[in-house]
């Protein structure tokens, strides 16, 4: 089996597995105990929190653990917007954001806030023009994503930023497909809040992330989103994950030092495919690109399910664009303004550091 569909999941790292496993077993303690039993387990919270953070250049005091990117993106849009009601009641998103924005945002507009939807140019990009001519002085949130799921487009965070920041705006990204793969600073990327998500990095399923820095004053300008005990500084209640934060811990140093290599790993494969299909599979057609582990293409004249499922009976796993969405066309490349063809044949291929080069010839084959 060849996998290459990295930007849906990935494998888990060996050394993320050996991180959790002391927490399933003996250490078993919940990290809020006062009794000397809890120390291990709040030190290894800590530990994970100190090692997300260090990615981003960010404090431990500003990683906030969640069960996934979907509950991050969940948090800032609901979290931001209802406790800013007296401030406005307008949010700005892009046309191509993850349905967990995307949703969010159709939810909030059913509670009365209005939702302005910024399109994107023909390579998925989203002007910082553009999001300056939609603020309002009632917007309260703008929310652009790191690099898109779909075509790894990277979006201009800094000067949107930039933009919001002029205008004090609140500003978050949803970084889920950008984190360790984009080299990204918090600070001066300008983002308020940073969505991340564990299992795009070799950690387990079910543990995410919310940066928020710390000038944001949680409470004020965010309200908690799941409501019950004291944990995470009050912000996220519910008995920490702590096996999965332990792992993503791990998962988020080994990628921090092996980001840049990685990232040259998978920027080889991308060109070596690319340059294949271009001499060997004539109208081939290449689709946005950025992000270092997607690669977005299509053969005008097949159907995407039809090249996944020849690919799949030939042991390479691909996914049609987002792993999310079955049976419907990709509102990312709708929204770049693509012909219905070159739509409808679209593949994403997507890497991690462990594909090889062998397999990207596969798939070339
Ligand atoms: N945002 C983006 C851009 C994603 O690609 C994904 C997952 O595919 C998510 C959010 C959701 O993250 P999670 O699967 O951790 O809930």
């Amino acid at each position: 089996m060849i996998y290459m569909d990295n930007a849906a999941t990935t494998r888990l790292s060996g050394r993320a597995l050996e991180a959790m496993m002391p927490y399933l077993t003996e250490q078993y303690a919940n990290p809020a105990g006062t009794y000397s039993f809890t120390h291990a387990s709040n030190a290894a919270m800590e530990k994970a929190r100190k090692q997300v953070a260090d990615v981003i250049g960010a404090t431990s005091a500003e990683i906030f653990f969640t069960s996934g990117g979907t509950e991050s993106d969940n948090w800032a849009l609901k979290g931001t917007m209802r406790a800013n009601e007296k401030k406005g009641r307008h949010l700005i998103i892009s046309a191509i954001e993850h349905h967990a924005i995307l949703h969010s945002a159709k939810a909030l507009e059913r509670e009365g806030f209005e939702v302005t939807v910024l399109p994107v140019d023909a390579d998925g990009v989203v002007a910082p023009e553009a999001v300056e001519a939609a603020i309002r002085p009632d917007t309260v949130l703008v929310s652009i994503m790191a690099a898109n799921n779909e075509i790894g487009t990277i979006e201009p965070l800094e000067a949107i930023g930039a933009v919001c920041k002029r205008h004090g705006v609140i500003f978050h990204t949803d970084a889920v497909q950008g984190f360790l793969k984009v080299p990204f600073q918090a600070k001066t990327l300008g983002a308020d809040m940073i969505s991340i998500s564990g299992h795009k990095i070799h950690a387990p399923k079910g543990i995410g992330a919310l940066y928020i820095r710390k000038g944001m004053k949680p409470a004020a300008k965010l309200l908690p989103y799941i409501m019950g005990g004291h944990q995470e500084n009050e912000m996220r209640a519910g008995t920490e994950n702590l096996p999965q934060i332990a792992a993503f811990g791990v998962a988020a140093e080994l990628g921090r030092k092996e980001q840049k290599h990685a990232a040259e790993h998978m920027e080889q494969l991308r060109a070596h495919i690319v340059e294949r299909l271009q001499q060997e599979l004539p109208g081939v057609v290449f689709i946005g690109g950025g992000a270092p582990h997607v690669l977005s293409l299509s053969l005008p004249g097949y159907r995407s399910e039809v090249l996944m499922n020849f690919l799949d009976r030939n042991g390479i796993c691909v996914s049609r664009s987002s792993a999310c969405k079955q049976g419907r066309r990709s509102h990312v490349l709708e929204a770049m303004g693509l012909s219905p063809k070159v739509i409808d044949g679209a593949i994403r291929v997507s890497f991690s550091r462990y594909t090889t080069m062998d397999e990207a010839d596969a798939l070339c084959d």
